[in-house]
Order: C-alpha cells, then sequence, then structure tokens
C-alpha cells in the first residue's frame, strides 16, 4: 500500500505532472471536497482502471458555500482521506489551502446561463459559481486527460459537462452511478449531521424516487401527478422539509410536463440541519414495436 504523495502548492504538482505529461500518460482526476467514502471511492477506482496516473483533489472549496451553510464545519482529516487514497492506489492527493487557490486580488469566476439558476441553484445561488470557477482552475491547474463525477449531483454534471462543451476543455467527463448504502440511502458526507430518527426519515427521499419509477413503469407520463405522490412519501416523515421535487430533461435541466423519454427525477429535503439531495434516471416503458 503505497502511500500517494500529498502536494499543497499549484508549481510542485504541475512539475510533478510535467514528465507524465510528456510521457503522453493519461491523468485521471477525481475532485472532492474530502471526507472520503465509498461514493468517492467507486470514482477513484473507475479512474484507476482507466488512467495511468490518478489525482484526487482534497480541497474545501469556499466559493461553493453561500452564507450560513456547512463551510466552517464540513468535515475535515486530510490524514485520513491520504491514508484511504493510498488503499485505492491513489498517486498524488492535491491538498491546496484556500490561499494557494484564491491568491489575494483572486476577481474571476466562470458563470454560466440557465443550468446554475435551477433546482438547487433555486436555493444555493452562489454554489454552481464556485463549482464551475473551481473546475475550471482545477481542469487548467491539473490538465487532466479524464475526469470523474458522481451521477449523485446529477446538476453539477449537466453543469460541467456543458462547461467542457462551452470552453472547450480537451478533459472527458466520466458519471458513475449513484452508491448507495444497503437501505438505499444516497452516501453523503453530510448524512453524518443526520440523527438516528432523521436518518429514517431521509430514506424517504430514496422511496419517492422509486415511487416515480414505478408509476412511470406502470404508465404514468404526468409529471405533475408524479411530483404530488412523491411529496406525500417525503412529507409523511415528521423531520423532512423538502426544498424541491422536480422531473427535468438530464442535460438542460428544463421541466418535463409529460414522460416520452428518459427524465431526471430530482428530489432535495432537509432533515435537521442535513440538506440531502437524490435522483434517479427513469425511462417510460419501451412502446411495443408495430
Ligand atoms: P464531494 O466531495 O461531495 O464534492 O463529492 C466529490 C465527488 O464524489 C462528486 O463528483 C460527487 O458526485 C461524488 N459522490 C459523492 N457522493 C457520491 C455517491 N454516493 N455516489 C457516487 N458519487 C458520489
Amino acid at each position: 500500500m503505497e502511500r500517494p504523495i500529498v502536494i499543497e502548492t499549484v508549481s510542485t504538482l504541475q512539475e510533478r505532472l510535467a514528465p507524465e505529461r510528456a510521457a503522453r500518460r493519461s491523468i485521471g482526476l477525481v475532485p472532492t471536497l474530502g471526507d472520503l467514502h465509498e461514493g468517492h471511492f467507486s470514482l477513484i477506482r473507475r479512474a484507476r482502471a482507466e488512467c495511468d496516473v490518478v489525482v484526487v483533489s482534497d480541497f474545501v472549496n469556499p466559493t461553493q458555500f453561500g452564507e450560513g451553510e456547512d463551510y466552517q464545519h464540513y468535515p475535515r482529516d486530510l490524514e485520513r482521506d491520504v491514508q484511504l487514497c493510498a488503499r485505492e492506489g491513489v498517486d498524488i492527493v492535491f491538498a491546496p489551502s484556500h490561499q494557494e487557490i484564491y491568491r489575494e486580488g483572486f476577481a474571476t469566476y466562470v458563470v454560466q446561463e440557465r443550468l446554475m439558476e435551477k433546482l438547487c441553484g433555486a436555493s444555493r445561488p452562489a454554489h454552481f459559481r464556485g463549482v464551475t470557477t473551481i473546475v475550471a482552475k482545477l481542469f487548467n491547474i491539473v490538465q487532466p486527460t479524464a475526469s470523474y463525477w458522481g451521477q449523485k449531483d446529477a446538476q453539477q454534471v449537466a453543469v460541467i459537462k456543458r462547461m467542457v462543451a462551452d470552453l472547450n476543455f480537451a478533459i472527458k467527463v466520466v458519471v458513475c452511478p449513484i452508491v448507495r448504502e444497503t437501505d438505499g440511502l444516497a452516501i453523503s458526507s453530510r448524512n453524518r449531521y443526520l440523527n438516528s430518527d432523521q436518518r429514517q426519515d431521509a430514506l424517504s427521499l430514496y422511496r419517492s424516487l422509486n415511487k416515480a419509477r414505478e408509476l412511470v413503469a406502470s404508465g404514468e407520463t404526468n409529471s405533475l401527478r408524479l411530483c404530488r405522490q412523491m411529496r406525500e412519501v417525503i412529507e409523511r416523515t415528521p423531520s423532512a422539509k423538502i426544498d424541491y421535487v422536480a422531473i427535468v430533461h438530464s442535460e438542460t435541466l428544463e421541466d418535463v410536463d409529460n414522460i416520452d423519454r428518459e427524465v431526471l427525477v430530482a428530489v432535495a429535503a432537509r432533515f435537521g440541519r442535513a440538506r440531502l439531495i437524490d435522483n434517479m434516471l427513469v425511462s417510460p416503458p419501451a412502446k411495443p414495436r408495430k
């Protein structure tokens, strides 16, 4: 179990990666906020299987947290993350300081139209501007061949794919399935904010998605009716406060009223101080061929 190299500055990282690039070795980047768990490992394993060099970035990016959100309390334990990365065969952990990434005088952000204000963007107005900005910076710093993302953050996937296409980043965007606990709860660093009752209630997100899948499979095509039924499932639990229940196009994130092809069913709700998200790609039953 070889310990990955831990690098804290942009210049050291670039020096370390230059010979790899010169030798045309592929570089896989897995961007994370740290506090690594099975969701992150699934991305790392995919990158390990596909790339010569695997870089995990471990940085709690302040610009993607809004006022009153959990930036200060976000779990941080670099040594634990480095040990887990060793187990997963990661080559480099890039763990820069705040000052290294946001130098004095920092003034440039990547802003995207349309996609940012939808779904989570409605209640987290600065979030995706922070995400696109840090990801564009990481892309320029690491210059990876491929980058690895979780379907868990479906809007983030749409936003990053759009940015890569719009700004001509020659970087593959690889999306990995949602990793769940055995009872179905999507794994997230924020699950640790839940007490045991809230942990039970939080399962209603997954139940509501399954309900949508079943209803669509049985021929329901009306999004309004589906959303109403999903809300009922979540609202049955005492601690849930729904942020949104939505049925949208997975790339444009535009609302879909009538489900006649694959849609993204997405939910967000608070359980105590944890704001959790989950989603599922759902398709209507195939029409019998004539
Ligand atoms: P985060 O550290 O929360 O920013 O997550 C880093 C990456 O891991 C993102 O691409 C997430 O979508 C992905 N990720 C987080 N949780 C999961 C999960 N349960 N299943 C799959 N991917 C995940």
